[in-house]
């Protein structure tokens, strides 16, 4: 049997009173990200994630932890990228606070939307660049081989005569 999919948590159905905490395991597919051009994912089984849910005087605090491996393009050659990451966020909410600070934008109604807060999070986690390998060569720039599959130093354009300036030459002389 698959795993429960979670998308929102209601959090005054965990029942906790003030002081009181709780952990839950839970399973959820934070989706899509677009991020640096491209479409990134965690793999189809979704992600195992840990919620601890603490009840506080005057709302929740609340803690998303999980990681993984997300795939997509490599940054500079396009071919198949993954990097590991690990997410471990913090929110507030006090619902009755004037203090933007301690209401999060993504508990409305005692109810925590868990994919929106996932997928933020993971794209803050992301690290700037996604690389098939640390020492990606990437794409020549003027004919967009992989450099990662020819010989890179000696792929070079700038020793080829351009046909028109060769013309222009024989004009001039
Ligand atoms: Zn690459
Ligand atoms: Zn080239």
């Amino acid at each position: 049997m698959a795993a429960a999919q979670y998308h929102t948590i209601d959090l005054a159905r965990l029942s906790l009173s003030s002081g009181q905490g709780t952990r839950l395991d839970l399973r959820f597919d934070p989706g899509e990200l677009e991020f640096g051009g491209g479409d990134y994912r965690f793999g189809d089984a979704g992600v195992e994630a840990r919620l601890d849910v603490s009840r506080t005087a005057a709302g929740h605090a609340l803690r998303l932890r999980f990681g993984g491996l997300v795939a997509g393009a490599c940054m500079r050659c396009l071919e198949p990228a993954e990097v590991g990451v690990e997410v471990d966020a913090r929110e507030v909410d006090q619902p009755a606070s004037r203090d933007e600070e301690l209401l999060s934008p993504y508990v409305s109604d005692g109810v925590l939307d868990l994919t929106a807060w996932a997928h933020d999070a993971l794209a803050l986690a992301l690290p700037p660049q996604i690389l098939c390998r640390p020492e990606c060569a990437g794409l020549c720039p003027v004919c967009g081989v992989s450099l990662n599959e020819v010989d890179a130093d000696s792929h070079r354009h700038e020793s080829a005569p351009d046909p028109r300036l060769a013309k222009l030459r024989e004009l001039l002389d």
